[in-house]
């Protein structure tokens, strides 16, 4: 599994830091989880509920699993509602470089990524060096004995994948949004996000 090293170590890094290793001895882990997360958390409710707060917490596409069962094909579902993951190589966008476009959630086609903002992490997974402000929103993922941090789409709440910092990509946050191709699809028009300009064509 050498495509989980890298990024497991940097979270051990940060996870360990000076700081935060001051802070544990003083406090209960899981206290000290949340204060590490606080500047970073948009919604505070979301910091005294369990791992799976992002399904708690209202988004404004607040639509019933019943009702995305019926729109989403059954992996849509698995990775977008029920936080799945797709294998690493396997996703349709993680060797994909346009030049221009974006990328949208395939579950409510909010824009999320535009096409400026992706690298090539060699992670297995399209990375994003940054979302289109506001689109996603993170909170802590304490599934499977880690912690890490999870971006859900900020319109309807679906799963992306998650955030790691600082592991010295050469990008302008040094943040890589590890996403699921199958959360996305992508538009090869970023009119839909910059909507000045040439808008004036459709007059019949
Ligand atoms: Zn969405």
């Amino acid at each position: 599994m050498r495509f989980l090293r890298f990024p497991t170590l940097i979270r051990s890094l940060y996870a360990f830091s000076a700081l935060n290793r001051a802070r544990a001895f003083r406090l209960a882990p899981a206290q000290a989880t949340v204060l590490r997360s606080m500047p970073s958390i948009p919604l505070l409710g979301s910091l005294f509920s369990s791992s799976s707060a992002s399904s708690k917490m209202s988004f404004p596409d607040s639509r019933s699993d019943e009702d995305w069962r019926a729109v989403l094909s059954p992996e849509q579902f698995r990775i977008l509602r029920q936080k799945g993951t797709e294998p690493p190589g396997s996703g349709k966008f993680d060797k994909h470089y346009p030049e221009e476009g974006v990328y949208t959630c395939a579950g409510c086609e909010a824009p999320l990524y535009k096409a400026a903002t992706k690298f090539k992490s060699g992670c297995g997974w399209p990375a994003y060096f940054d979302s289109i402000p506001g689109a996603v929103t993170r909170h802590e993922d304490r599934a499977y004995g880690m912690t890490r941090t999870e971006i859900v789409c900020s319109n309807c709440g679906g799963h992306l994948g998650h955030v790691f910092k600082g592991e010295g990509f050469p990008t302008p946050t040094d943040e890589r949004h590890c996403v699921n191709s199958v959360s996305l699809k992508f538009s090869p028009d970023d009119k839909v996000v910059t909507k000045d300009g040439e808008g004036g064509q459709s007059q019949a």
